[in-house]
């Protein structure tokens, strides 16, 4: 089979450049030089993640006054902020303070207002109305109820109904849903307890999403799509497990659901092997396709941190370049048609050169109705619609949460953050990004090495320690 050439991805990546720069409206501008201050100043980046975490949690106002003071005098007023907004802040530093029960409720409401592009409100009817918009403009939705790794059984539970109403409201046809979020008791110890349990929970997920049907934008009932998001490696072998066993059942051969591949992962092409074999076999069976998404990984700080805490060896391809060319290699799989039939695909990137060399081989391979391109709201809302233009199936991925549990939104925002800020990474280089530009010849040169390591990227996992296999400590010096 013909390969896409580096060139032709640099020449895509040009034009898709030139399409986007005349799509930027000017609240998308200024949204992108937001990102560009935490960029070129790690402090304020601090100082928004700092803000972000302790006024969700903590409860007292005058206590909360207290901290915000002390993060205002470390990091100073960051220039992302309006200028309307940094006299306000100056304004209480002068004296606003002195009431903390009125400064902290508007403080907090502002430090929402700037993320409400990020994080959607789940409030009716402003969530209605969003999801009409997306609806007019044949973007799908996939709409996630935020909150992950539940520490207690009440929570998880109070998760898993969440779940199962947003089900049943007639404008959300497409969720995700994590594990750790619906179930608080994820030990490796008691692994097949937790798939038992787990595969009941899925399957009442999936019951639920069965009765509740849609008319989609082509007039024709639909099923609701849930799709099983990856977290950490620890859970990864359980998550596959739960959706294999679950989608195993008869009642659900006529229903296609999805789930996640990240390729920070070496384990990506047995990952992606084991999928697509229980993808054919069932399609072979009389059974419907399902779906993968392809990410890169959003847990590299977690990962990483875990691994040094407990000696264990980084699950994750030590460089960027290799999880980009290990996401080009798992694209080269599953983009061949034969196996885009039967397991379809989502390509999950903000990354021009990414989606520019996915969507460069679905048109080589003839694929078109079994690819859509998946994006994460607020990011860089422009692009979505460039894609639109281009006649390509668009899904964006929608964090929603109400505002008394904001605290839930906290993490995603701060992976976020990370993203948009990672020194290799894309979002990074993206605002102003000019056509041979300084920036843009960095992620020309980052795509090209990539492209030359698809076919030679390591695809053996690094954690391969068996402990059936070692023999138990049973001296202690
Ligand atoms: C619709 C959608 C759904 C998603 N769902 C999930 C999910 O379920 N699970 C999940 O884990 N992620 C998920 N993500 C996040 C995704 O994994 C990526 O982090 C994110 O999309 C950035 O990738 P990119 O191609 O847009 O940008 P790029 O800038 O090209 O890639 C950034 C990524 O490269 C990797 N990277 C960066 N620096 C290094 C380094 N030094 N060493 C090794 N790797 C590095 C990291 O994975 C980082 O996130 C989702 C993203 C989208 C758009």
């Amino acid at each position: 089979m013909e390969t896409v050439t580096s060139s032709c991805v640099v020449e895509w990546a040009k034009d898709f450049l030139e399409q986007a720069g005349l799509e930027l409206t000017s609240d998308e501008q200024k949204e992108q030089k937001k990102f560009a201050s935490l960029v070129q100043t790690p402090e304020y980046k601090m100082f928004l993640t700092t803000m972000l975490d302790e006024s969700s949690q903590i409860r007292d106002n005058a206590q909360l006054n207290k901290r915000v003071r002390q993060i205002i005098r470390k990091y100073g007023i960051p220039d992302f902020f309006s200028k309307s907004d940094r006299f306000l802040i100056r304004l209480y530093m002068a004296g606003g303070y002195l009431f903390p029960s009125i400064a902290m409720p508007i403080f907090k409401y502002k430090l929402r207002k700037e993320t409400d592009k990020i994080i959607i409100a789940e409030e009716r009817p402003l969530l209605t109305q969003h999801l009409a918009g997306r609806w007019k403009n044949n973007i799908g939705q996939n709409v996630n109820l935020l909150g992950e790794v539940v520490l207690g059984d009440g929570e998880a539970r109070h998760r898993y109904e969440h779940y199962l109403e947003a089900l049943e409201m007639p404008d959300i046809n497409y969720i995700s849903i994590k594990l750790s979020g619906i179930y608080a008791q994820i030990k490796s110890l008691a692994y097949e307890q937790n798939k038992r349990e787990l595969v009941g929970m899925l399957s009442n997920i999936y019951r639920k999403a069965m009765q509740n049907p849609y008319t989609n934008q082509s007039e024709k009932q639909e099923y609701k799509f849930v799709n099983l998001d990856m977290e950490e490696y620890k859970d990864m072998e359980l998550t596959y497990d739960v959706f294999i066993e679950t989608l195993s059942k008869e009642e659900f051969k006529n229903y296609t659901a999805g789930i996640v591949i990240q390729t920070y992962l070496p384990d990506a092409e047995s990952n992606f092997r084991r999928l697509v074999e229980f993808a054919k076999k069932r399609v072979a069976n009389g059974g419907c396709p399902l779906k993968v998404r392809l990410v890169k990984g959003c847990n590299l700080q977690m990962e990483s941190i875990v691994s040094s805490l407990k000696g264990w060896s980084c699950p994750v391809l030590p460089t960027k370049v290799e999880v980009d060319a290990n996401y080009m290699h798992i694209l080269d799989l599953a983009l061949r048609p034969e196996n885009a039939k039967v397991l379809n695909v989502g390509v999950a990137s903000h990354n021009f050169f990414t989606i520019g060399y996915a969507t460069l081989l679905c048109e080589q391979n003839g694929i078109t109705d079994s690819v859509t391109f998946e994006m994460l709201e607020g990011m860089a809302n422009h692009l979505p619609r460039v894609m639109r233009k281009l006649k390509k199936n668009i899904i964006m991925y929608t964090p929603v949460v109400k505002a008394q549990h904001f605290l839930n939104a906290v993490s995603y925002l701060v992976r976020r953050l990370d993203e948009n800020t990672g020194k290799e990474n894309f979002l990074t280089h993206s605002f102003n990004l000019k056509l041979d530009g300084r920036e843009w010849e960095f992620l020309k040169n980052q795509f090209l090495d990539a492209y030359g390591l698809k076919d030679a990227v390591n695809t053996k996992p690094y954690r391969t320690q068996d402990r059936r296999k070692t023999s138990p400590i049973t001296k202690v010096a």
